[in-house]
């Protein structure tokens, strides 16, 4: 399936169904678009989201080949986490031998369930990924970095707090990006830059993805309409979150001054908010070596 995935070009779906595993997944994407699928008749999706469904057919039939002149980069299970417990190491085989045989395609896999990475050997074609949406599952890197995947990434979406210093040696890519849908939570700024000056310092591509559906405005030490939020009518589409992810209200601010790095979100949704971070775009890939 073409996938409006950014970073990829195509979906390959083995596995579908998932059940929750950490913060990033309280407003998981594949959850919302799995009940969708369900409701439009879908047989591969007729079994409730958190049944962990393995479907062997789909091993084989799937729109790209060994043959494709042009090399597709293809996200695997993105409606599944292909490292699930109820996925066995059999069936991640099976997948990871499905990927080799089509080379020269590029097979994206990405996980929160790292403990599980390093127990594989992966084909040279195979980007593999860990999500890291917030300090505490920065370990999840140290079990990417056990394996012999050729090429390695960090997906930090929906980046939920500042990650503080990275040690991306070894690491080949980092992506970022904010939440969408209706829970989405704001993306502060300063995570977002500490993050691309630790991938520049460090040669590491950086592809940030979009902020997701909240705008920030200013930092409040700067801004002067604080009264203006006040109004009714704003207060829902407008948060005040500080550098650390507090969310405060107006009331606070006043009384308490403007805590570390506070700044003004506007829920102004996917699209307007758009991708720039200080006026640039960030869309940086790792190098692709030829086999061999
Ligand atoms: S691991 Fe991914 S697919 Fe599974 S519930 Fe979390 S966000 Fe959704």
């Amino acid at each position: 399936m073409t996938s409006k995935i950014q970073w990829t070009n195509d979906t390959w779906n083995v596995i579908t169904g998932c059940t929750q595993y950490s913060e990033g997944c309280q407003n998981c994407y594949a959850a919302r678009m799995h009940k969708r699928l369900t409701a439009m008749g879908q047989k591969k999706y007729k079994e409730p989201f958190n049944a962990v469904v393995f479907h062997k057919e789909a091993l084989t039939q799937h729109t790209f080949s060994r043959l494709d002149t042009k090399r597709k980069m293809i996200f695997v299970n993105s409606m599944s986490d292909t490292f699930h417990k109820d996925i066995t190491d059999a069936q991640i085989k099976a997948i990871l031998d499905e990927c080799e045989w089509n080379d020269p395609n590029i097979f994206q896999i990405l996980t929160k369930r790292a403990e599980r990475l390093p127990d594989f050997d992966y084909p040279f074609n195979v980007w593999l990924g860990v999500t890291v949406e917030h300090p505490k599952y920065k370990s999840r890197i140290e079990h990417l970095k056990n394996t012999n995947a050729k090429i390695k990434f960090l997906s930090c979406e929906p980046l939920l707090a500042d990650l503080g210093e990275l040690d991306l040696s070894g690491i080949d890519w980092v992506i970022v990006g904010g939440e969408s849908g209706a829970g989405a939570r704001p993306l502060h700024p300063d995570w977002v830059r500490n993050i691309q000056k630790q991938c520049q310092d460090q040669g590491v591509a950086f592809f940030f993805k979009q902020w997701g559906e909240w705008e920030s405005k200013s930092t409040l030490w700067n801004w002067s309409g604080g009264i203006k939020l006040l109004n009714k009518k704003d207060e829902k589409k407008t948060i005040l979150m500080t550098k650390d992810g507090d969310i405060i209200t107006h009331a606070e601010l006043i009384n308490a001054g403007c805590p570390n790095n506070t700044m003004e979100f506007r829920r102004v949704g996917l699209k307007n908010a758009g991708c720039l971070l200080d006026d640039k775009e960030y869309k940086e890939y790792p190098k692709i070596e030829q086999r061999g």
